[in-house]
């Protein structure tokens, strides 16, 4: 379906290399590409191999690359491998917030997303990545700010380079107040720390669908609200949000238009040399103890890592190196600043 101007263009969620490829009729005749381009489609007459060039390519000549269908058929009969190693989560749940979207979306009258939300596991799995179909979106000057999305590992520095942006300009950017049923402290305020509700309540917020994610620690419940999202949105900041990859899918929609940034750590030699007096929380025990960094803790985040980008990389719209913390922030800022004034590609689906 191309758009009015009769251009389609596409995101590759795939990396391709069509001398690698045993079922190309004409490999000279392919086009690479990686993760992440944006292709413009110039022909879907065929049913297997499609013609396309590289956005913004002033050579005419298009190449062939496979087709969604084609692409699709062949991933899925080779899925297993990528399977082999399951994403360890924390105790942090996304909570029915899929099953709201289904409802409000298209399930009104069947309710049929009930059923579908139980086999969701397995949906995740099919749902095999080649291509979206997307289209220019350049913020207007009195819209929203895009919902930020920051996704790492832990251990890789996103709580440090999140509290940088805050402090840097308190107007600018907002973090959302999280919902917790344990009991005030003496020198939390509501709405500030913490937004602080009963049980009964949390639990009733949990099964309307009012959480991108919760989790229990020491018999409490803790979560994200979409409400707590909009606010610092209606506030006309930016609002940087930290979840597990797994929830980014969830927030996909016209209203949030999340950016995701994800915070990749550098190799395992330069974490050692720069990490050498820097702390962690510990995942491992529950105090939440803070501890000076292992050998142990940098090949868990590097491994981490690697299964969040294979797992979810096809979502990740820029990736950043924490090697060194300033250089890591910068980055940030310029892509920030990009982000609010340039265009950039959005998934046509968000607009239906
Ligand atoms: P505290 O009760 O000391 O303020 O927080 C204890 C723990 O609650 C934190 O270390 C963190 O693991 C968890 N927590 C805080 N906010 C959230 C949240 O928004 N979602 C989830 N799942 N856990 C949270």
């Amino acid at each position: 379906t191309p758009s009015k101007d009769g251009k389609m263009f596409i995101r590759a969620l795939f990396d391709y290399d069509p001398n690698e490829d045993k079922a190309i009729p004409c490999k000279e005749a392919g086009l690479s590409f990686r993760r992440g381009d944006i292709l413009q489609v110039m022909s879907q007459d065929d049913a297997t191999w499609w013609q396309a060039k590289q956005e913004g390519d002033a050579n005419p000549r298009a190449g062939l690359i496979p087709s969604k269908h084609f692409q699709e058929r062949r991933l899925a009969l080779r899925r297993p491998e990528v399977l082999v190693q399951p994403l360890k989560v924390s105790n942090r749940k996304s909570s029915g917030f899929r099953r709201s979207f289904r409802l409000s979306r298209k399930d009104k009258k069947t309710n049929k997303s009930m059923y579908e939300c139980k086999k969701s596991d397995q949906y995740d799995t099919a749902d095999v990545p080649t291509y979206e179909e997307v289209t220019p979106y350049r913020r207007q000057t009195n819209e929203k700010y895009r919902l930020v999305v920051l996704v790492g590992p832990v251990g890789v520095g996103l709580n440090e380079l999140k509290r940088k942006l805050l402090t840097s300009d308190t107007q600018h950017y907002g973090v959302t107040v999280p919902h917790t049923t344990r009991a005030r402290r003496s020198q939390e305020s509501d709405g500030v720390e913490y937004i602080f509700i009963s049980k009964h309540l949390f639990e009733t917020d949990v099964q309307n669908n009012k959480f991108i994610e919760y989790g229990e620690y020491k018999n409490n419940y803790y979560g994200t609200s979409i409400d707590s999202v909009r606010s610092v949105l209606a506030k006309n900041k930016v609002c940087l949000l930290d979840v597990q990859p797994h929830t980014v899918k969830h927030l996909r929609t016209l209203e949030f238009k999340p950016y995701v940034i994800f915070i990749k750590p550098p190799s395992i030699e330069r974490l050692r040399e720069t990490r050498k007096n820097a702390k962690i929380i510990s995942s491992r025990d529950d105090q939440g103890a803070v501890k000076p960094f292992t050998e142990e803790d940098f090949q868990e985040m590097i491994k981490s890592a690697q299964i969040m980008e294979s797992q979810y990389g096809h979502l990740f719209d820029k990736i950043i190196i924490n090697d060194d913390l300033t250089e890591a922030f910068n980055e940030l800022k310029t892509t920030f600043d990009k982000l609010e004034t340039e265009t950039h590609w959005i998934p046509v689906s968000w607009l239906h």
